[in-house]
């Protein structure tokens, strides 16, 4: 029989099991969505009390963090996580890096960047090896402190990820101005197999905000092939779940970073190929064929530039109004083909054309280079409604033409 752990004895408790190392570091992996391969590990404790049973880190890790013992914890598991790298290095085997938890209360402790160094160091593990995860309700605490905390950490050298990102408050902005490198989409995001497309946008979306961050990603909890199919799909990098693998003791980690190290490179170019959203592939192939390529609210009467690389260098706003970058348009053509080119895209003419049914609409001018050379451009408006607002949007597709 198991002691019983209550608010009122865990501190003596997790002293002498920390004195003891009966809390033991678990290893779960983080594979390469596309290729299976480990790439790094998430270090996780278990308490294996003297009687032989192991108790979940959900029991008590709450406990400590309520009674401010956490601290002692983590800082244990930094020591154990750098005492197994360092002895791996030693012995010449393959290490990958190992992200250790760091609760939100140490946020508060001055010199924890040096701190961190010192123990890592000291262990003799390069700190690339290590990074810290932080969870986004620690981050949501208050702005510059945590970014300063944040920054430090990163300066010293040490990646950060942000922790279960999705499970709580989630601030997105914090996210844009935390200098993280990795974040990790928590796992109630996921549903069994991504059946919901309400779900799927969530997460396309926030795997598109990640990336365009240029985030590395990270999704937790992946247990089923449809999870990990769709997470393909949406360029998520790294896999940490069941399907591959659980958390694991040492002993266990170190033989699967061994047959990691030894398993063949993948040879098909579509699974060595870094792993890159789809929608963000879809664009690019645009842009190949379209230079410019431009995205118009008409109803709002305003654009956003996708793409800008013309012959023409001359300087064109990347957002504004969209009346203006007609006339901006306008006064880089043909005098022949001015006023056809401001008639075509007349902003009220094409609301009503739409509303008439017609869907896209193209035209032909001659443009004038940088080098003073007239070139033919065809320019096509594609209309299409915004489900959300009602709005009528446009996307500009343009290109010189022999
Ligand atoms: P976490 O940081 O979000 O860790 C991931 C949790 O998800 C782990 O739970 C892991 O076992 C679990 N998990 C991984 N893959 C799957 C899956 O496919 N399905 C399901 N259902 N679960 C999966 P674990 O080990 O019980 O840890 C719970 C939490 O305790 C951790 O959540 C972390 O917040 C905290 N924790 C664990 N070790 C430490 C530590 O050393 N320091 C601190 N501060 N917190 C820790
Ligand atoms: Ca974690
Ligand atoms: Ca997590």
């Amino acid at each position: 029989m198991g002691i019983e752990i209550n608010s009122y004895n865990i501190g003596a408790l997790i002293k002498t099991a920390l004195d003891n190392r009966e809390i033991k570091v678990y290893y779960q992996p983080k594979h390469n969505a596309i290729n299976g391969k480990i790439q790094g590990a998430e270090a996780l404790a278990r308490w294996q009390m003297s009687d032989g049973v192991m108790i979940s880190p959900a029991m008590f890790i709450p406990l400590l963090e309520e009674l401010g013992l956490i601290a002692e914890l983590d800082w244990y598991m930094l020591r154990e996580t750098c005492r197994f790298l360092a002895d791996e290095i030693k012995a010449n085997r393959h290490v990958v890096t190992v992200s250790v938890n760091f609760s939100r209360l140490h946020a508060k402790e001055p010199d924890f960047a040096e701190r961190l160094s010192e123990t890592v160091d000291k262990l003799g593990v390069p700190r690339r090896l290590i990074e810290i995860e932080i969870t986004e309700s620690a981050l949501a605490m208050d702005g510059a402190d945590i970014i300063k905390f944040v920054r430090s950490i990163k300066d010293a050298g040490f990646e950060i990820s942000i922790d279960d990102f999705g499970s709580g408050l989630s601030s997105l902005n914090f996210v844009k101005d935390v200098p993280a490198s990795v974040l990790k989409i928590d796992k109630s995001l996921l549903s069994g197999n991504c059946e919901d497309e309400k779900e799927r946008i969530v997460l396309e979306s926030i795997f598109d905000f990640a990336h365009r961050l240029n985030l590395i990603t990270v999704a937790e909890g992946v247990e089923t092939k449809e999870q990990l199919g769709f997470l393909r799909t949406c360029g998520c990098e790294l896999i940490q779940g069941f399907l591959f693998s659980k958390p694991m003791p040492e002993n266990d980690f170190r033989e699967a970073l061994k047959l990691a190290d030894s398993a063949p490179e993948a040879e098909d170019i579509l699974l060595t190929l870094p792993p890159a959203s789809a929608t963000q592939l879809l664009l690019n192939a645009v842009f190949k064929r379209y230079p410019l390529v431009i995205l118009s609210n008409l109803s709002r009467n305003s654009f956003y530039m996708m793409a800008y690389e013309q012959f023409s260098t001359r300087s064109c706003p990347s957002t504004g109004v969209y009346t203006e970058l007609i006339v901006h348009g306008a006064s880089t053509m043909h005098p022949d083909d001015k006023q056809l080119f401001s008639d075509t895209f007349d902003v009220q003419d094409q609301i009503t054309a739409y509303e008439n049914g017609q869907r896209e609409r193209a035209v032909v001018t001659r443009q004038l280079g940088d080098d003073g050379v007239y070139r033919r451009v065809e320019t096509t408006n594609y209309y299409m409604k915004n489900p959300a607002s009602e709005d009528i949007l446009a996307i500009t597709l343009s290109r010189a033409i022999e």
